[in-house]
């Protein structure tokens, strides 16, 4: 298998400048000798650029937790695609399950969002997850068909082998209850097999599928065991070094 293991620390609204510097100082040491697997910052905007510094020729990912679609223009309160690849973001988190359920982020921005970050060679990290009631009512794969396909609606063929996808259940973010390492492996595979037939079986098997929704370092082995689970975009467990530092050394 070819695709690198990429595990990712989501720290939504959270830590100072000077505890994220802190951090990644202590990352070095902490993630010695993993250098078979990728590991990515997101922390909030106002610390990309300290966090980029301090990271310094190490092999860290540096991520964005949202952007807009427009190069610039008067939009109050938003960071352009440009913007975040001046200060050395990579990667960019689009769709993000806080952002469409407490913000009211519709599909369609998402999907355009996603476009744009392709056009500016900046790789997106989509997030497609089922809320209780959906996975209750027998609606997980209604949901995930749904944000896939508006999602990468105007995404190029021709690039999408980069894309990142993390499926995070909304049941499980921030809550402590993970879905079982089978229950994850099912929708990764039932993403994967939506990819394979929307795009090529290749480029489907490129693809780097995350899981995310309280991972924590006593139960990232059992998920990252699974063979369509490629790393994990990790919230709470990822603020602590140590506990992110033990994700990142996942076998
Ligand atoms: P969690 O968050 O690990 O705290 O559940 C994951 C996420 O929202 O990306």
């Amino acid at each position: 298998m070819t695709r690198k293991p990429l595990m990712a620390a989501n720290w939504k609204m959270h830590l100072s400048i000077r505890e994220a510097v802190d951090f990644i100082a202590r990352l070095h040491e902490v993630v010695a000798g993993s250098e078979d697997r990728e590991v990515l910052i997101a922390p909030p905007f106002t610390h990309l650029w300290a966090v980029r510094e301090a990271m310094g020729a190490a092999g860290f990912s540096l991520a964005a937790q949202n952007c807009h679609w427009e190069e610039k223009g008067a939009f109050t309160g938003e960071i352009s695609l440009p913007m975040l690849k001046e200060v050395g973001c990579g990667y960019v988190i689009l769709g993000h399950s806080e952002r469409r359920h407490i913000f009211g982020e519709p599909d369609e921005w998402v999907g355009l969002k996603t476009a744009a970050a392709f056009a500016h060679g900046v790789t997106p990290i989509l997030c497609v997850g089922e809320k209780l009631e959906e996975r209750e009512a027998q609606k997980t794969e209604e949901v995930l068909l749904r944000q896939l396909e508006t999602g990468l609606a105007q995404a190029p063929a021709e690039q999408v082998a980069s894309l990142v996808i993390a499926y995070e259940p909304v049941w499980a973010i921030g809550t402590g209850k993970t879905a079982s390492p089978e229950q994850a492996q099912e929708a990764h595979a039932f993403i994967r097999g939506w990819l394979a037939r929307r795009y090529q079986k290749e480029i489907a098997k490129n693809i780097r599928i995350l899981y995310g929704g309280s991972v924590k370092p006593d139960n990232v082995d059992a998920l990252m065991a699974q063979p369509d689970i490629d790393g994990a975009l990790v919230g709470g467990a990822s603020l602590d070094v140590a506990s992110f530092g033990r994700i990142v050394r996942f076998q």
